[in-house]
């Protein structure tokens, strides 16, 4: 078993604006045409910031279709990516790499080979409960079939989702419309980037205030959620008390967000690129489970050291921490942002990866997190082999996984302040950003870790907004 925990932070920098996704999808071409496209994803914006370009798209309709134009691609000696409608993925992982890369958009309009496994209709029931401590990280997830839990370090509290398979029968017919992905009225979430801090610059420069003023903000949020019963409802449209019972479509999918009418722009998902509204990055990471109560013990001495940086954690709903099986899967588990106190998350982020031997999800994470992560793969190599013997001129490899993979290059991009942006992890100054302030320094609690820390802070040792 692992646990995949996943911290939700925001950078201070405003994302490159792309143009809104079309209904095609996230590929924008030329004049409304089918060549000199750009690929986005969909936040707009990549952790590198680079544009993804590809010379066409293609939408192919039939199987037909589809294998003619991956040949085509291949003949061409010309790089391929399957670009979903959505594209989800926060890396570069849907972009064919250089200019003459070719986009397939998925447009599933003839019904293809595809073996399921099926099994009988359940039901979940579902309830939330508080503890104080994470002393059950260790055995929750064997507990309950669905259970994880969400860690509020600043708060010093763990809500535990006791989450479990019941027969049919059981009454009622409840929904997950998780609060924090569905629709929300847009301009909420543009004050909520305004006054949450739109220019995290200021932020940290601002001190108590802006701390003080995040730790009363994050008991509001928690405080919603749980009077909101974090968007359930027992039948769809009201909840009325723990447990909540309903089908496992309607608990396991998290919100209604993607599929409805968006009301011209009136509301929005909180990480659609077309407004201003909540700009992210995602840092999602596996830690072997026995290892994890010892992470969660070295993350509750950082809040110890710096809990107004945790107040920021609370305000994003915490760390979620779920269980995932051990998988046969070759790359299964087998078992330059002066945001205020990023250096605490980048310290958290090190830590899981680097003393606790985490491997980060591949479509969340920025740069930094992929270095040397294939080699934390026990079956990399037999993964490179089947690849290779499947598409030996690397049609579907690209500038992002042939580094990340290990093929060929590094996913770390070198450069001043790279280290600001999660395109490195700092080795000197430079790698941060000296001309705001920010210079290289070791973690507080993970000696080993190196990260850009606010310049009093880091020569005092101790919490950046404390020295104002
Ligand atoms: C708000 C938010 C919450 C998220 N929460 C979770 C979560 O809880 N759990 C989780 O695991 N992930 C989560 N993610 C990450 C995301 O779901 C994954 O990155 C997923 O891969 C995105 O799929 P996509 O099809 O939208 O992405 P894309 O970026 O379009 O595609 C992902 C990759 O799969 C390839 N691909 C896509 N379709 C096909 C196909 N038909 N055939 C072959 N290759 C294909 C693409 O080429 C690309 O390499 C979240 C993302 C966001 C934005």
């Amino acid at each position: 078993m692992t646990i995949l925990p996943i911290l939700q932070l925001r950078s201070r920098l405003p994302p490159l604006r792309r143009p809104p996704p079309t209904g095609a999808g996230p590929v924008v071409c030329k004049r409304g045409g089918t060549s000199d496209c750009t690929v986005t994803n969909t936040y707009g914006s990549f952790p590198d910031r680079a544009v993804c370009r590809a010379a066409d798209v293609t939408y192919p309709r039939t199987e037909q279709e589809l294998v003619a134009a991956v040949a085509a691609a291949a003949a061409a000696g010309r790089r391929v990516k399957v670009v979903t409608r959505y594209s989800n993925s926060f890396p570069r992982i849907a972009c064919p790499g250089g200019r003459d890369g070719t986009a397939l958009g998925k447009v599933a309009r003839e019904k293809q080979g595809v073996t399921l496994a099926m099994e009988p209709l359940f039901k979940r029931s579902v309830k939330f409960d508080d503890r104080d401590i994470a002393e059950k990280v260790a055995i929750w997830g064997s507990l309950h079939e669905f259970g994880d839990m969400v860690q509020l370090p600043g708060q010093g509290k763990v809500i535990y989702r006791e989450d479990d398979r019941v027969d049919v029968s059981t009454p009622d017919d409840g929904l997950n419309d998780y609060l924090g992905f569905r629709l929300q009225p847009t301009l909420s979430m543009v004050g909520f980037r305004v006054i949450g801090g739109a220019d995290e610059w200021l932020e940290e420069n601002n001190g108590r205030f802006t701390d003080s003023a995040r730790c009363v903000a994050s008991r509001v949020v928690t405080a919603t959620f749980e009077l909101m019963a974090y968007g359930f409802t027992n039948d769809g449209a009201a909840f009325t008390g723990y447990p909540v019972v309903g089908y496992q479509h309607r608990v396991q999918a998290s919100s209604s967000c993607l599929d409805v009418d968006d009301g011209g722009l009136l509301f929005s998902c909180p990480w659609d690129h077309r407004i201003r509204g909540v700009f992210a990055y995602n840092s999602g990471f596996s830690v072997t489970l026995s290892r994890a109560p010892a992470f969660v013990a070295d993350v509750a001495r950082l809040r110890d050291l710096v809990p107004a940086a945790f107040c920021q954690l609370d305000a994003k709903m915490g760390v979620l921490m779920r269980y995932v099986g051990a998988s046969s899967a070759y790359l299964g588990k087998a078992e330059a942002s002066p945001r205020a106190h990023a250096d605490v998350f980048d310290e958290i982020e090190q830590m899981a990866l680097r003393k606790y031997g985490g491997v980060p999800h591949w479509g969340k994470n920025r740069n930094s997190a992929f270095a040397g992560a294939v080699s934390r793969y026990p079956n990399a190599g037999a993964f490179l082999e089947v690849k290779g013997r499947y598409d030996p001129g690397g049609v579907f490899s690209s500038e992002w996984s042939d580094p990340v993979l290990g093929v060929r290059g590094s996913p770390v991009v070198l450069g001043d302040g790279c280290a600001m942006e999660g395109l490195c992890v700092c080795s000197d100054d430079s790698r941060c950003a000296p001309e705001l302030g920010y210079y290289c320094r070791p973690g507080k609690v993970f000696k080993e870790a190196s990260v850009c820390s606010l310049k009093d802070a880091a020569a005092a040792g101790v919490p950046a907004n404390r020295t104002e």
